[in-house]
């Protein structure tokens, strides 16, 4: 058996009403916080008054930003960390979906580190992050269940003069605690909790195909599969069903366990120079080139691909391996035609003369995720899947 290792330092509370428990952490933190948020739903849901009310309770001082803007930007993370060295603050709060939280998770690294974080960022002068210090404790309240940063020592940021979205990692940057309340999810309109959900999907599905999957991984990611084929349809229909978007929660939560441990493949890392360039909706990013990259890469590992194609439903009765493995990206493509999320790169605003500096991005900026997939890769097999996904 493949040996690994394994390690998500982050206390998660997980739950309905779990929110309520944060008065009980939040003094252990420190004296004043900067919490970073978007720019209306937690207001207009309460949910900002009753996490500001939360930190009265446990007596620490909470700033508040609500500037966070979806897919954040290097000039938005260099400003805040301006603001929480001039204010003393001792620790992040993200309170929102992954935007938020990782914006939280940048700014408390710049916080105690040298530089901007274009420094950090692919082509940055600290891009290897190997004299990194620390950064300030995080605390992740996901209100979505889509990006697992919760669990995740990653922050993905747009750097606005290049448009490059790389995601950085280090160890400092996992929460130290996580709240995922599902009765915080319940406000999410329909078509962010597709993209979101469709997130899930697509971490579960490429921790499986990756090269560094572990069984650890394989059983949370295919667990995360199984429950989003499960349910997300029923919260698309009724997205005030408590109970299944506490499972859609608990498929995220796996499945940023699962990316954590193992990783996303080129399906992420080619979706995130789409969301760079044109700042669509990040899972619709991979909604749109799931099919194309499995038909290219199916004969990495026909094991795997044929499980896939049978996981999502397809039936393999009559088909060899191969042929089952080779039918994985038409699998896809039906769940995610159920789901309503057929789209193409070209319905995202990607033109083709775009394709070849996104090709080029994604293996600057994404260059692990491209390494990982099962079958090797090179700038013209990305150009090929872009271009088989107009
Ligand atoms: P998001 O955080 O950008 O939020 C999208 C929209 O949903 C916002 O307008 C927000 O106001 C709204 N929203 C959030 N919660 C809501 C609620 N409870 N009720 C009503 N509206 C709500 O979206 P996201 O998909 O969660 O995060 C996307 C970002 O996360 C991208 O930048 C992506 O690259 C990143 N990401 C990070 C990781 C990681 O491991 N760090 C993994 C995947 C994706």
């Amino acid at each position: 058996m493949k040996n690994f290792d394994f390690s998500v330092p982050t206390k998660v509370l997980f739950g309905e009403g779990k929110l309520n428990e944060l008065k009980d952490y939040l003094g252990n933190m420190g004296k004043k916080g900067l919490l970073v948020t978007g720019k209306s739903s937690m207001r207009k849901t309460g949910v900002l008054d009753r996490v500001i009310k939360l930190g009265k309770e446990s007596g620490v001082e909470i700033i508040v930003n609500e500037g966070v803007e979806p897919n954040p930007t290097s000039d938005y993370i260099n400003h805040m960390s301006k603001l929480v060295r001039k204010e003393g603050c001792d620790f992040l709060i993200g309170l929102g979906g992954g935007s938020p939280m990782d914006a939280a998770k940048a700014i408390s690294l710049l916080a105690i580190n040298d530089g901007v974080i274009e420094d950090y960022l692919p082509g940055g002068k600290y891009e290897d992050m190997a004299n990194v210090l620390g950064a300030l404790p995080i605390v992740a309240i996901t209100t979505t269940a889509g990006t697992g940063s919760e669990v995740t020592m990653f922050s993905v940021i747009t750097n606005k003069k290049t448009k490059e979205k790389p995601g950085i990692g280090h160890q400092c940057l996992f929460p130290v605690l996580s709240i995922i309340d599902p009765e915080l999810m319940v406000s999410v309109p329909k078509h962010i909790t597709l993209s979101t959900g469709v997130d899930v999907l697509f971490h579960a599905l490429e921790a499986y195909i990756c090269t560094v999957a572990t069984p650890l991984t394989d059983m949370y990611a295919l667990e995360a599969i199984k429950l989003v084929l499960e349910n997300l349809g029923d919260v698309l229909e009724d997205g005030s069903n408590l109970e299944k978007r506490s499972k859609v929660a608990w498929a995220n939560t796996l499945a940023g366990m699962a990316i954590v441990q193992a990783s996303t493949v080129g399906i992420h890392g080619m979706g995130h120079p789409i969301g760079g360039h044109t700042n669509s909706p990040h899972g619709m990013t991979m909604a749109a080139l799931g099919k194309a990259f499995l038909d290219k890469t199916y004969d990495g590992d026909i094991d795997r691909y044929s499980n896939i194609t049978k996981i999502l439903g397809y039936d393999c009765e009559g088909l060899s391996k191969k042929e089952c493995a080779a039918k994985s990206g038409e699998a896809l493509q039906r769940v995610l035609d159920r789901f309503g999320a057929h789209v193409t790169i070209s319905d995202l605003g990607v033109k083709e003369d775009m394709i070849e500096t996104l090709a080029k991005d994604a293996f600057k900026t994404m260059g692990g995720c491209m390494a990982v997939s099962l079958k090797e890769l090179d700038v013209e097999d990305a150009i090929s899947i872009y271009k088989s996904s107009l």
